[in-house]
């Protein structure tokens, strides 16, 4: 049986994954959480991520799995092309994305929208607003917001992501835990000119990815390129023009379709490049302030894991909580002591996906694609697939769930009818 919690109110900076989720646990167990996004509203862009092994639990104890389902990308497979366009191999989509039975795939906006339905009738969303400094006293934590609102809250929870805006107030300078994995990412949506309707297409290059897919339900594409850069490079992470200019320059003079979609990106209103990085912290909070999801660990979107262990980092914060009776230095300490080791396994992984995608020399990629070529001919097609499957199963695994019953109001879900509140 849940005690009634002390710490009731709980401020969360970042209405994405992370936040919403922890919000929609932490009311179900009897807390008051008050979202703050700095966006003016929900973001609904971005790209395919994965729910895969302990998130799809999660998911389902949140009560959202069928809408994710019902959401989902659909993906049936994906091809390898030459320069001149030629298909290399083709891979059905479980091999690409090392996904078995009952795991998803979803658009980051949907899940994002998903989420924010669930919760928006019982927690209060304050868009277009941001935590501009904070004060811990101890007893609580007084927030001014850059509104010039001035509230005081019980817990205040950081959620926003890679860059989060949370962790420099608390924590200090990100550059002293971001580790720059050697390779930057880029993504934009452009009308599908290739009819890939849920199909992916890569193109490999030295030291560069290139892949436009399409999902279920999408009427344009997401063209993503993926550049090695080992040390980072100079531009602001806002400063979009600067950003299209590098990526134009890091494929300047390629094949295939690199030239026409490099023309999309200049027209691209919801373009985004960045460095694929870790955040390493030896703790994710500091008296009454806490980090989840990205924000204390970002495993980079190469890991293909982010998404999940955001996820269920919100789940276990939340239960934490709940299980402490609102305590948070004992639930904090529990909430790391269950995350970390699934949470450095992933980032391991990440690592070692980072140079997979980006194979560095001519060679390495002639080997890969003759395996594209003749894997679905080989006799050892399974175990190969096998293998790939369960390194990621592994890491997606990785964190051991506990039971939080739910002592809040529960809702209905939707998509089954069926009460929820495990
Ligand atoms: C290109 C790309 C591809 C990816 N692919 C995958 C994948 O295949 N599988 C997977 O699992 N994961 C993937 N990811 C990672 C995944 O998107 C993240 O791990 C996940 O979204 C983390 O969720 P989050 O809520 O912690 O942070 P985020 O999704 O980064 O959300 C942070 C939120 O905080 C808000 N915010 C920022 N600053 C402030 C502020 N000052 N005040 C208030 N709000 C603020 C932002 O607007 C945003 O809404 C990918 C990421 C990218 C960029």
């Amino acid at each position: 049986m849940t005690r009634p919690p002390v710490n009731k109110t709980v401020l969360i900076s970042g209405a994405s994954v992370a936040g919403p989720a922890l919000a929609l646990r932490l009311h179900r167990h009897g807390f008051v959480p008050t979202v703050v996004e700095r966006a003016p509203a929900l973001r609904t862009g971005g790209y395919k991520v994965d729910i895969r092994g302990t998130a799809v639990e999660v998911c389902r104890r949140m009560g959202v799995l069928d809408a994710i389902r019902a959401d989902s990308t659909d993906m049936a497979g994906g091809s390898y092309v030459d320069g001149d366009g030629r298909t290399i191999g083709e891979l059905p989509a479980d091999v690409f994305g090392g996904r078995v039975e009952g795991d998803d795939e979803i658009m980051r906006g949907a899940l994002a929208r998903i989420l924010h339905e669930r919760t928006r009738d019982d927690v209060e969303y304050l868009f277009g607003d941001s935590v501009a400094a904070l004060h811990d006293d101890g007893d609580g934590v007084d927030v001014t917001f850059e509104s010039g609102t001035r509230r005081r809250f019980d817990l205040v929870v950081g959620a926003d992501g890679l860059h989060s805006h949370t962790r420099r107030l608390v924590f200090g300078d990100e550059r002293r835990f971001r580790r720059h994995l050697g390779a930057y990412i880029s993504i934009f949506t452009a009308p599908d000119h290739l009819g890939l309707e849920r199909w992916e297409t890569y193109h490999a290059l030295p030291g560069k990815l290139v892949c436009v897919y399409r999902s279920a339900g999408e009427t344009d594409a997401k063209n993503l390129f993926v550049f090695r850069a080992p040390t980072e490079l100079s531009f602001h992470h806002r400063d979009v023009t600067a950003q299209k200019r590098l990526l134009a320059d890091a494929f300047a003079g390629d094949g295939w379709e690199v030239p026409r979609l490099l023309g999309h990106a200049a027209d691209a209103d919801d373009f985004y490049l960045d460095s694929l990085s870790l955040i390493e912290m030896d703790r994710w909070s500091r008296g009454r302030v806490v980090l989840v999801g990205d924000a204390a660990h970002c495993a980079s979107p190469a890991s293909g894991q982010g998404t999940g262990l955001a996820l269920t980092g919100a789940y276990v914060l939340a239960g934490e909580l709940a299980a402490a009776g609102g305590d948070h230095r004992a639930a904090f300490e529990e909430y790391e002591r269950v995350m970390r080791p699934g949470v450095e396994q992933n980032q391991r992984l990440a690592e070692g996906f980072v140079k997979e995608m980006t194979l560095d020399t001519k060679r390495k990629i002639a080997l890969r694609m003759f395996m594209v070529r003749t894997l679905p001919k080989t006799p050892w097609r399974n175990l190969i697939a096998k293998k790939i499957r369960d390194d990621i199963q592994k890491a997606a695994n990785a964190v051991p769930l506990k039971d939080y019953p739910a002592g809040g109001t529960l809702r209905a879900d939707a998509s089954t009818g069926a009460r929820t509140g495990a």
